[in-house]
Formats: C-alpha cells, sequence, structure tokens
C-alpha cells in the first residue's frame, strides 16, 4: 500500500470523518487540522484532517486532491472545542466544524465583496409634514417611498427600495424627476468601522474600576469573572485595560459584543486604544473581507479580535482572555445547529487555552447571578456599584396607564400627558428623548368590526402585522406579504379596526404631536441595509434628532450624554408572553433603556408606561434594584424548576402534517420517558404540547421539553440526537439550552 491515510472531516451533518489517501506528494506536509479539498460522490469540497495514518477502510480509498494551505486552520483546541460543541448540544460534528470557520474558507466565497450599488438620497432640504400635505396630495405613494428613504436614515440602496419594499422602478424615477431625491453609484457608504474616528480614552480609573482590575489579576486561569456593574459605570475602560495588560505580554484577546451595528461606541473605543491590532468582524463585511481579517487574526498580526457571537471562534494565537459583554443578550445564542450560546462557548474555550473571561453586565442572566449567589469557585464576582463620576442613576417613574391622562387626539397611542410634558421640555431645553415601543410596524394587527375576525398569516399561526411605507399586511415570522384587503375575507363587513400600536404609528403620532422634532425610527424595516446602523445612531451623535424611537434596538450600550430623557411608551408588550424568561427579559429591557438617560452632566429621568406597575419585573427596574429582582425571580424559577435550578432541553417537531408532527412528538416523549427509566436517569419530560407559535412557514410545530440536572441532560441530549439525525419528515431540532421557548 502507498501513501498515508488521513481521517478528513467535512462540513455537513455527518458525525464522523471520512478516510481519504494522501498522494505521496501530499504525505509529507499533510498536519491535524489542515484544510484539504476531497471528492464526495462527483463534488468537490472542503474538509478538515482530523486524524492521519487512520486504519484503512473497508472499500478503497479515494485521493486527496490537494493541501491548499501551508499550516493548519483549526488549531487542536479548536477541535476540541468542536468537539465538545457537538456533544454538548447534539449537533452533527461536521456541523459544530462548519461554524468554527468563516464561510470562504469552505470555498463558498459569493465574490460579492465591491459591488456597485445605486443609493437613492433625499435632497438636504426636506418639507415639514404640513408642507408634504401639499406637495404629495395627489401621490401617496410617492410620499410612502420618500418617508421609507427618510426612515432609512435619508438614503437607502436601490435594489432595497425595489425588492425588499416593493416600490416600483417609475415610482423611483418620478421622486428624482420632481427634485426630491437624486440616485448615485456607490461606493457612497463605506464600512463605518474601518476609518471610525477613535474614541479618546476616558482619563483615570475610578477606584472601583482600579480594584476590579487588581482582583482581576487574581482569577485563576481558564476561571471566570462577572463584572457586574450598573449602566454608566465604566465597564469598558475596564475591559480596555484588561486586554492591554494581555496584549502587552504578547498575548490576544477576543471581546464580543452582542449585535456590532448597535455598538459602534465599543468597537470605536478599542480602535481608539489599539489601532490596527484590532479586527472587527461584523456581518456588514463581505465574504472575503471576512477571510481577510480571520488571516490577519491568525498570523497574528491583528491581536484583538472585536465582533458578535461568531467571534468566539477567531482564531487568535496566544488567546488571553476572553470578554463577553451584556453576557445576559438572547443574541448571543445561535438559531441553528450547533444552537450554541457562545457565553458558554467562550468559558469551554478560555479552559480550553488557559484564558480568563470577563462576563459584563449591569443585568446578569439568572444563570450567571445563580453562580455568585452559590458557592462557585471558578466565578469571581467584581463589582461597579456607581456610575463615573458619581452622577446618579436617573429616576424611573412608572406611569399607570388605567388612570392617568392621555392625550386624546393621539388615540390609539397611549400618549399621557406626564409623558407629553416631559417630550416638550426636553424640545425646548435642546436635549433629546429616546421613546422605546418594542412591537415593529405600524398596527399589530387587522380585525373585522362585524365578526372580529383576525387576518393570519397563511403560512403561519400569526397575526399579520400592519404597516405604512410601503403599506400592506406583513408576517413577522416568514415575510409574507399582502395588500391590506378592502373588506374582511370572512363576512365581508366592510370596516377593518387596526389594534395595537407599533413604531410606525408611533412615529406618525410624535410627528403630529411635535411637527418641529427632528424624528429618526430604529426597528427591523428602517435597519436591514447595509450601515443604516451607523446612519441613524451617526445622526443622534451630531445633534440631527431630538427624538429617536424604536424597538429594543435603541436600548442597547449606546451612551449619548445629551439623552436626558427615556419614555417606554408600553412596559407590558412582552411581559405576559407564555415564555418562563418573559419577566427577565422584561427587566433586562426596561433596565438597559433606562439606562440610556442622563448620561451626562445634565442628568436625565425614565418614563414607563404601563398597565401593570404592581409587576415585580417593573417595580424593581423602578427602583434600580437588579440584586432584588434577581434573588425574587430566583425563588420563582425553583417550583416548578427552571434554569438556572435545571437544565433543560427542547425538542421541536416540525412538518406540514400536523397528525404527523404530532404523532412524532407523542412517540418521542413516550421514548424519553422509557430512556429514564431504564438508565434510572432523574429526568422530567414535559409535553409534547404545540409550541406557543404552533405554525411557521407552513410547518406546524409541536414541542417536548426535558427538564432535570446538567449531567443526566447531557447524556439525554446524546440518545436523542441519534433518534434527530434519523428524522427526516417530521424534523426534529433539539435546543439545550433554550433562550426562547416560543
Ligand atoms: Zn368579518
Ligand atoms: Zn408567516
Amino acid at each position: 500500500m502507498t501513501g498515508r491515510l488521513a481521517r478528513i472531516l467535512l462540513p455537513l451533518p455527518l458525525d464522523s470523518s471520512y478516510t481519504y489517501r494522501l498522494p505521496d506528494a501530499l504525505a509529507d506536509r499533510a498536519e491535524v487540522g489542515m484544510r484539504a479539498t476531497v471528492p464526495l460522490r462527483g463534488r468537490t469540497l472542503i474538509g478538515i484532517v482530523t486524524g492521519l495514518d487512520a486504519e484503512p477502510p473497508r472499500r478503497e480509498a479515494k485521493d486527496v486532491t490537494s493541501l491548499p494551505d501551508a499550516g493548519p486552520s483549526v488549531s487542536p483546541s479548536l477541535l476540541e472545542l468542536v468537539e465538545w460543541m457537538a456533544r454538548y448540544y447534539g449537533a452533527p460534528l461536521g456541523l459544530a466544524l462548519r461554524a468554527v470557520l468563516p464561510g470562504a474558507l469552505w470555498g463558498s466565497d459569493s465574490g460579492a465583496a465591491h459591488r456597485d450599488e445605486r443609493i437613492l438620497t433625499l435632497e438636504a432640504d426636506r418639507p415639514t409634514l404640513l408642507e408634504r400635505e401639499q406637495l404629495f396630495r395627489r401621490r401617496p405613494r410617492q410620499r410612502e417611498l420618500y418617508e421609507a428613504i427618510e426612515a432609512l436614515g435619508g438614503a437607502a440602496e436601490v435594489s432595497h427600495l425595489r425588492t425588499r419594499l416593493g416600490f416600483s422602478d417609475a415610482l423611483l424615477r418620478s421622486l428624482e424627476a420632481n427634485g426630491y431625491a437624486r440616485v448615485s453609484r456607490s461606493p457612497v457608504f463605506r464600512d463605518p468601522f474601518a476609518d471610525l474616528p477613535p474614541t479618546p480614552l476616558p482619563g483615570k480609573l475610578s477606584p472601583a474600576q482600579r480594584s476590579a482590575l487588581v482582583a482581576l489579576a487574581d482569577v485563576p486561569v481558564g476561571g471566570t469573572a462577572l463584572l457586574y456593574g450598573v449602566t454608566g459605570s465604566g465597564k469598558t475602560l475596564v475591559y480596555l485595560e484588561a486586554v492591554r495588560q494581555v496584549v502587552d505580554a504578547g498575548g490576544s484577546a477576543i471581546v464580543l459584543v452582542p449585535e456590532i451595528g448597535l455598538t459602534p461606541q465599543t468597537v470605536s473605543r478599542f480602535r481608539g486604544a489599539f489601532g490596527d491590532q484590532v479586527a472587527v468582524l461584523h456581518s456588514g463585511l463581505s465574504d472575503g473581507e471576512r477571510a481577510d481579517a480571520w488571516h490577519l487574526l491568525q498570523s497574528g498580526q491583528r491581536r484583538v479580535a472585536v465582533g458578535a457571537r461568531s467571534a468566539v471562534f477567531a482564531p487568535v494565537p496566544g488567546l488571553g482572555l476572553i470578554v463577553v459583554d451584556e453576557e445576559h443578550e438572547a443574541t448571543y445564542k445561535n438559531g441553528e445547529a450547533p444552537r450554541y450560546h457562545a457565553r458558554d462557548v467562550a468559558a469551554m474555550r478560555a479552559r480550553l487555552e488557559g484564558a480568563r473571561l470577563i462576563l459584563g453586565t449591569a443585568t446578569p442572566s439568572l444563570e450567571t447571578f445563580a453562580r455568585t449567589e452559590g458557592n462557585d469557585a471558578t466565578l469571581t464576582l467584581l463589582r461597579l456599584p456607581d456610575r463615573i463620576e458619581s452622577r446618579p442613576m436617573p429616576p424611573v417613574e412608572l406611569v399607570d396607564l388605567r388612570t392617568a391622562a392621555v392625550v386624546k387626539e393621539l388615540l390609539p397611542v397611549q400618549w399621557t400627558t406626564l409623558l407629553d410634558d416631559a417630550i416638550r421640555q426636553v424640545l425646548e431645553r435642546g436635549e433629546q428623548a429616546m421613546l422605546l415601543l418594542n412591537r415593529r410596524g405600524f398596527a399589530n394587527f387587522l380585525q373585522c368590526s362585524q365578526c372580529g375576525t383576525v387576518r393570519q398569516c397563511p403560512n403561519c399561526s400569526i397575526a399579520l402585522t400592519v404597516h405604512h411605507a410601503p403599506s400592506g399586511l406583513r408576517c413577522h415570522y416568514c415575510d409574507h406579504a399582502e395588500p391590506v384587503p378592502p373588506a374582511c375575507g370572512e363576512c365581508g363587513g366592510a370596516v377593518q379596526q387596526m389594534r395595537g400600536v407599533g413604531t410606525q404609528q408611533l412615529e406618525q403620532a410624535v410627528a403630529m404631536r411635535f411637527p418641529e422634532a427632528r424624528l429618526a425610527r430604529m426597528d427591523l424595516d428602517t435597519t436591514s441595509t447595509k450601515w443604516s446602523h451607523q446612519r441613524i445612531l451617526g445622526a443622534v451623535e451630531r445633534g440631527e434628532v431630538d427624538i429617536l424611537l424604536g424597538t429594543q434596538m435603541i436600548a442597547k450600550g449606546l451612551d449619548f450624554p445629551n439623552v436626558t430623557l427615556v419614555g417606554v411608551v408600553d412596559a407590558d408588550t412582552g411581559l405576559f408572553l407564555p415564555d418562563f424568561r418573559a419577566a427577565e427579559r422584561t427587566f433586562q429591557l426596561l433596565a438597559q433603556v433606562g439606562g440610556r438617560a442622563g448620561r451626562g452632566p445634565r442628568g436625565g429621568r425614565v418614563l414607563v408606561q404601563t398597565r401593570a406597575p404592581k409587576h415585580p419585573a417593573l417595580r424593581h427596574a423602578a427602583h434600580h434594584d437588579t440584586d432584588g429582582f434577581l434573588r425574587l425571580e430566583l425563588a420563582n424559577r425553583a417550583a416548578p424548576a427552571y434554569p438556572p435550578y435545571v437544565a433543560l432541553v427542547n425538542a421541536v417537531f416540525s412538518g406540514q402534517d400536523e397528525l404527523a408532527v404530532s404523532a412524532a412528538a407523542a412517540r418521542f416523549a413516550e421514548w424519553s420517558g422509557k430512556l429514564f427509566e431504564k438508565h434510572a436517569l432523574p429526568l422530567e419530560v414535559l409535553g409534547p404540547a404545540p409550541c406557543p407559535v404552533a405554525r411557521v412557514r407552513e410547518r406546524w410545530r409541536w414541542h417536548v421539553l426535558v427538564r432535570g440536572p446538567g449531567r443526566s441532560i447531557g447524556r439525554y441530549v446524546r440518545a436523542a440526537a441519534r433518534v434527530a439525525s434519523r428524522h427526516r419528515e417530521p424534523r426534529l431540532m433539539l435546543d439545550r439550552d433554550p433562550v426562547t421557548l416560543l
């Protein structure tokens, strides 16, 4: 026999490697962790060498076609991390491997790096709302287009307006012909992270920051520190100093942020501190640019990786520190297999590579908080109890919508006179306000006044949301869109009422109430293009916006000192969802958005409109009592038991035949119960039951929840993963440590 044999793992839903033969020309330089191109069923694929001199296969092995790189792409410790992820989350090994390298390294470069793109930009001189009534009186579609571009920050890609928002070419041309907008060619918008002005570093460390850093030095290698500091307490400066110490010692660091588009200030601080040493991995990068950044990090030319979830796999040599900012954020959970949580992967990677981990937050997740309450020697608690420069936390007032006076002209928007007066004062003083409403679209749903029928998505079991600009009904699960029907589809009734207010309607109401105020709206509809977050946030930072309104997006780590008022228009939108984390999420959202107020010397206040002012999540948020809320919520999770007291697996079946889906879920629940008996596992099955959102994209969904001690859950997941890999239709998806049950 000639040549050596190599085990190659392919980035496919497979649980094991295949054996290939290394031709003599390649045999000498083959190493574990290298990329290798191999033939598979008539295709050429890129895989990773996971072993050499393997056992000869039963059949004749095919030849490795080439080894494209000089050295390994996946380090031994990253390979170990891949194996851990596959085992822990019950995911196919090949998919766990695929997650750790950027797409371009698997040969899937789309090549769309620098495509020329036409941009439609509004002229700087914008008509007021009153002037618009005149200008667009007979051209309502032009007004819709105009206001859609305005909502996108004053400029938008032509292709986005046409394909995603459905405006016709003729309409785009007429807006230009009328002199309201002009078309230009990109690159008008450049990567804002490429030449973001570095933010000068704040001066000296406060005593609290300094003692946090001192304590950090005592965290054992492989250990975790929780940096628990109120909003505005200067956590970023602690991260910067900790990273600097690692870089000065010749090591590398990874900094994870929940959504990079929403945290430009954090990015610019790292740029300011480390300049060319930083590689920013963000979703705006093309595949090619992402691969470039990957190579710069792997070769050690860049020593600090800043990015969202997947940056936890950045190939830095000599990893000394991982920072997970806002560790409680649900965006750290991957939405497809492997369904990993970046915070937990970071902890495992830090252990494997002998690095330290910092989890930073103002509102710890219950999982992390519970570790501080017990005797967990692997977690060091570091507190920053006060805002920097002793700025007070803004007072939070709960406004009871059941009794407060509202401005009747703005109904159905619940606009209390308290909020109205507060906004007016902010505008008079030339300051800025933020308004949170965690529901996008114009209205929540459309209801027939005669028979009460609510228009539903034909593919999902969920009401369609009413949108304006462009007008129509849209499904927020599958993006199905249809025109607003002239009459009820059930009874033919002509009167249709819009129920529930969304951000678009709020924007319209605020514009009517404060015609002089300059507004910007930030939600999924205004930020779906490449640099739209930056455009909107940049305008706020430059003082070109008086009122920023939007969904939870505006609650992230923004620091605008001139924002002196935060209004929460309806705090109850997420409070009563059928999910055990509903109260935790609501508290986090209120604490985060409230933290945006009063970060400058002028102070600030927070008004929270609600119909449930006695709810513990709201009461504790109003008192800035995070510990109190977490302790109470922890007690609530004890019985019936939910995480962090038990581990949880959500097994979701989906398929087009509802009976087949429910039957498969029932069989699986029964199989699970028998497995527990056979192996004496102290686990409990809940369900089967339809998922709270019972149908998505024409597929019915049923789920089975399993809870119990983590060790037993681990054994169960490995057995269930084998069942899942045999399921084709209905499909079975396993979600260990789920962040949502909807
Ligand atoms: Zn009807
Ligand atoms: Zn749908």
